[in-house]
């Protein structure tokens, strides 16, 4: 993994700012920043009392007015599910999810193992402000230095003496579907990690049966700077409908790939500009992550990185993912592999998603050998329409998403191999990152 440099918007986006980083503001080259230099950098915890006279929803109340939105992918709004779980009945607990399950994605990870400090802030933060005792802290189990780092910051908290709200540190399996919240209450309960069927909402009966609030890290970084400096200043970044910054995880042919700090609005110009410029041609970009869409690489010039901006392309940043395929890969022997290993993701509870996938999966690799016939996208489009919409989670429709965009932006490098079969870059085609051991939800 990269460093995590960042930047600020340049010219072709909007007008460059003074004001990044933000969240990545101080980040150490190696290791974690320590308790002390988190609290040099940011300032003390503001931390509300029991009888703060502001009462509870005071920061809920700043989170609305910053508009902050979930940094895990769906973007829902973070005040609005805050205020669903301290009015449901019972004590709440926050779990913070940071398994992070996307391929593509370093964010969460590069948080964890660098600024700890900040997505503990805002998970005390939010506890606090949801009236909950408890918050358990969700690490992959396979995310070694971020394990050990929260652990460490922890023990640098105990310190702090904070006797609320308790904070629990726990390693989660890997896997794509645990990222889904569901899933991953579901194995705090001791249960397999699927997701499951709704209702109960999880703001309603979530972990022990109890009001569940589940955070992706990096909304709970956000939520500590906000409850520092206050939704005026957050809002001094972004567009109207996207404020603040965010992180993206950037891929693909630059000289330094890694995770990035960008305003919403700025342009991938920029952003391929911080990273060093790219280090060769790129064919199509994938925005949002493995349930994302693909753009063409002749559009990209003008592109600029806000879900509004990105919507007439049919795409959104979703997990903060954008992800470059060079000129030299076979986009197909890259869809294909992909498209396998997100059947392979299924929970295996849904018949839809079980062998929809697995037909999808199983008809582009036909395709990409030659041994397709040429009725292929007639097929697709059928297996598309049996399999979305029709499982208990998103997974099938972001698989679905990812196929149906990759049929449109690679058409003419599909109906090539129909015709011909494999290319000359097939073989060696491994530009799309994915987990070296496929993990399936299903062996949970
Ligand atoms: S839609 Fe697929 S991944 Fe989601 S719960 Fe059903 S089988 Fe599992």
């Amino acid at each position: 993994m990269s460093s995590a440099p960042t930047f600020e918007a340049a010219p072709g986006g909007r007008a460059p700012v003074a004001r990044l980083p933000r969240l990545l503001d101080g980040v150490p080259a190696q290791g974690a920043m320590s308790l002390r230099t988190h609290l040099n950098t940011h300032g003390e915890l503001p931390l509300p009392g029991r009888r703060d006279r502001r009462g509870p929803d005071a920061l809920i109340d700043q989170i609305e007015q910053a508009g902050l939105s979930g940094r895990g992918g769906a973007s829902f709004p973070m005040a609005r599910k805050m205020r669903a779980v301290s009015g449901a009945r019972g004590k709440p607990i926050v779990v913070v999810n940071a398994t992070e399950g996307e391929p593509a994605s370093l964010k969460d990870r590069t948080l964890l193992e660098t600024l700890p400090h900040l997505v503990l802030d805002g998970a005390v933060l939010a506890a606090r402000a949801i009236g909950a005792e408890e918050v358990i802290l969700c690490v992959c189990e396979s995310a070694g230095a971020g394990l050990e780092r929260c652990a460490q910051a922890q023990s640098e908290r105990s310190r702090l003496g904070n006797e609320w709200p308790r904070v629990v540190l726990t390693a989660a399996p890997e896997g794509y579907i645990i990222g889904h919240e569901s899933a991953l209450v579901s194995h705090l309960n001791g249960k397999p990690a699927k997701p499951t069927f709704s209702p109960p909402m999880l703001f309603e009966r979530g972990v022990r049966r109890r009001p569940t609030l589940v955070n992706n890290a990096e909304t709970l970084a956000h939520v500590a700077l906000i409850a520092r400096h206050g939704p005026r200043w957050f809002r001094e970044l972004g567009i109207a409908g996207q404020p603040g910054s965010t992180l993206v995880t950037l891929s693909g042919p630059v000289a330094y790939p890694g995770v990035y700090e960008i305003e919403y609005g700025a342009s991938l110009t920029s952003l391929l500009e911080a990273a060093g410029g790219t280090t060769a041609a790129s064919r199509a970009a994938l925005f949002g992550g493995y349930a994302g869409g693909w753009v063409d690489g002749h559009l990209l010039s003008g592109v600029a990185l806000s879900d509004e901006h990105l919507a007439p392309h049919g795409v959104s940043l979703g997990a903060g993912v954008v992800l470059l395929l060079s000129e030299s890969a076979c986009p197909v022997a890259e869809i294909v592999r992909v498209a396998r290993w997100l059947a392979r993701q299924s929970a295996g509870q849904c018949g839809p998603c079980v062998h929809g996938l697995d037909s999808i999966a199983g008809t582009l690799e036909q395709l990409a050998d030659g041994t397709r016939d040429r009725h292929y996208s007639q097929r697709l489009a059928e297996l598309v329409a049996l399999t979305a919409k029709r499982g208990a989670c998103s997974h099938p429709d972001g698989a679905v998403r990812f196929v149906t965009s990759a049929l449109r932006v690679f058409e003419h490098e599909l109906a090539d191999h129909a015709r011909h079969g494999p290319c000359d870059a097939c073989a060696s085609s491994r530009e799309m990152p994915l987990p070296a051991r496929a993990s399936r939800a299903r062996a949970a």
